[in-house]
């Protein structure tokens, strides 16, 4: 957005996705699968998007987000979100961002969600906890039993700094070692780290397996860190990394690449099926990529947190395009039903 790229605007990005000349629409593909249209089987997971402020500006962010990103969710929004989980048994609250932590609001969100007995998820980019205003903030989690989700690309420095910026694995470890010494990681401790790699590069993401191994024997043996699972996701062609895409010649092929790769299996089970997903302002989105496209859930269904409808809400036909494809490729991308940033 600062930059002022072409792309920077979702109608664009819209534009671009929809124009099909190399590979078949996504719609079709799940037609055949026999899941067209998509719709919801229920909500487990109540998403909260904070806002767009980051302390970073990763290459591969899908947010846009970075330190001169001014929307951020209110405390009145925030109420909202509480006042709507408080009417359902939704388990699971995943607060996201940017980096959700610099929200003014995050930490009574994590109390108040805490209070009502859910799980709660953040998305964690680490090197937020290394910040002098957040100095408690580890503790804070811990106390609040709040589950851990932190991108880190990769084990070895160049290519995390490539993605994430200069010095940020560095940082990324000492968060990790913060972590791991309040029990984070660690067996028994019923506190939750879990790790999200995505590829550097227009690639599809490993075999999880084997990529969860060699980040366990790498980040144990060189820097006597400790976590629980590692997820793999899919780089989504959307944003920064659609921009990049394009601007490197790779976008069709890398499109190609998804819609050859389309499974469904990992089709049937996409996270917008179980998640609902607010948006800072308060509108009501399927997932945290259609958001940042500026596609609200369908018409027909509340689209603003004031107007919760969990039975309306629970049973709604999804939204989908091509960008799907980073949804559905290989063996997914719902890392748990998570979505880092
Ligand atoms: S991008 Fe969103 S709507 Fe599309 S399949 Fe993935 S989670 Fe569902």
């Amino acid at each position: 957005m600062a930059r002022q790229s072409p792309l920077a605007p979702s109608a664009t990005q819209l534009r671009l996705l929809r124009a099909t000349a190399s590979f078949p629409p996504f719609e079709v593909l799940m037609e055949q699968a026999g899941l067209h249209p998509l719709r919801a089987t229920g909500i487990t997971v109540f998403q909260i998007n904070v806002g767009k402020l980051c302390n970073q500006t990763c290459r591969h962010c899908h947010v846009d987000a970075g330190p001169d990103r001014g929307e951020s969710m209110s405390r009145e929004t925030a109420e909202l979100c509480v006042r709507a989980l408080a009417e359902t048994d939704i388990p699971t609250v995943d607060i996201t961002g940017g980096a959700p932590e610099l929200n003014p609001n995050f930490r009574w969100l994590v109390e108040q969600a805490h209070g009502l007995n859910r799980h709660v998820m953040d998305r964690c980019n680490l090197s937020v906890l290394l910040l002098p205003s957040q100095a408690d903030l580890a503790e804070f989690l811990a106390a609040h039993r709040v589950e851990i989700i932190a991108s880190l690309p990769y084990y070895r420095a160049p290519q995390t700094d490539a993605q994430r910026g200069e010095g940020v694995f560095n940082k990324s470890l000492e968060g990790l070692r913060r972590l791991n010494q309040l029990g984070y990681g660690k067996p028994d401790s019923g506190l939750v780290l879990n790790l999200v790699h995505n590829p550097v590069g227009a690639f599809l993401p490993p075999k999880q397996d084997a990529i969860e191994l060699q980040f366990r024997r790498e980040l144990r043996s060189k820097h006597d860190i400790e976590f629980n699972h590692l997820y793999t996701i899919t780089n989504m062609p959307i944003s920064r990394f659609l921009e990049f895409l394009v601007e490197s010649g790779n976008y069709e092929a890398y499109m190609q690449r998804l819609a050859n790769a389309f499974n469904a299996a990992a089709a049937s089970g996409v996270m917008c099926r179980y998640t609902l997903s607010v948006g800072w302002d308060g509108t009501l989105y399927d997932c945290d990529f259609n958001q940042m496209l500026d596609l609200p859930v369908g018409l027909g269904v509340p689209r603003h947190i004031r107007d919760f409808n969990p039975s309306q809400l629970e049973q709604r036909t999804i939204v989908t395009g091509n960008h799907c494809y980073g949804c559905t490729a290989g063996a997914g991308s719902s890392c748990g039903g998570a979505v880092t940033s």
